[in-house]
């Protein structure tokens, strides 16, 4: 018989599965960027993505679980190069049970250009995003790059905009993590498209 426990982290596995289809879907994490975690509730582990491996195509027995120090407790692979930020946020905020880390394009090039988004655009950014905060570039999957996530998740924002890579959307659930990494993208494409319109038609 299927304990409870083992159900519901066979869910946990395969939300994490179908999230990275979606994202992968709609292009904002290409074949080998982005990762997704989501915190076992009330324990201090977590199942997180593989590193390097196709991320369209994930199975549940590609997830592998982590303790919040980054040591493998469960699965065959490597896990992600970025568990260090993801564990930091679990750390740092304990209502928080998903992040995704995604390659937004339009996001990531309104950040080479140095403009911010503007949040009143959109209603949905409005009501559920609190706050976007930015990071210039640091080296991916390291330490700098974790205490800088940290630094910013603990002023209570839970969407970051890490100038030229990608973004990272935290939830107390997967599908909220996700709403908000999409709607930064959303965001993005609303922003850039309505300055090309007064731009097309020579508005102020
Ligand atoms: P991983 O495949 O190790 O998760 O890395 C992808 C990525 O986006 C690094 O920033
Ligand atoms: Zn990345």
């Amino acid at each position: 018989m299927v304990s409870l426990v083992e159900y519901s982290e066979r869910k946990i596995r395969e939300d994490i599965v179908n999230v990275m289809r979606n994202l992968y879907r709609r292009g904002l994490v290409s074949a080998l960027s982005g990762n997704v975690s989501v915190r076992v509730p009330g324990t201090n582990y977590v199942w997180i993505t593989p590193s390097g491996i196709f991320k369209g195509g994930l199975t549940v027995d590609d997830l592998v679980k982590i303790d919040l120090d980054g040591n493998v407790v469960e699965g065959f692979r490597r896990p992600s190069s970025e568990w260090r930020f993801h564990v930091v946020v679990y750390r740092v905020r304990p209502e928080i049970n998903a992040v995704i880390h995604a390659h937004n394009p339009v996001t990531v090039a309104f950040s080479l250009s140095g403009l911010r988004l503007d949040e009143s655009l959109l209603s949905e950014v409005m009501l559920f995003i609190k706050r976007i905060e930015y990071i210039p570039l640091v080296e991916p999957g390291t330490e700098a790059l974790a205490s800088l996530v940290a630094e910013k998740v603990s002023k209570g924002s839970n969407a970051i905009i890490l100038e030229r890579h990608g973004v990272i959307g935290l939830g107390r659930d997967l599908y909220e993590a996700e709403m908000i990494v999409e709607s930064l993208e959303d965001l993005a494409n609303v922003h850039l498209l309505s300055r090309l319109i007064r731009f097309l038609f020579s508005m102020p």
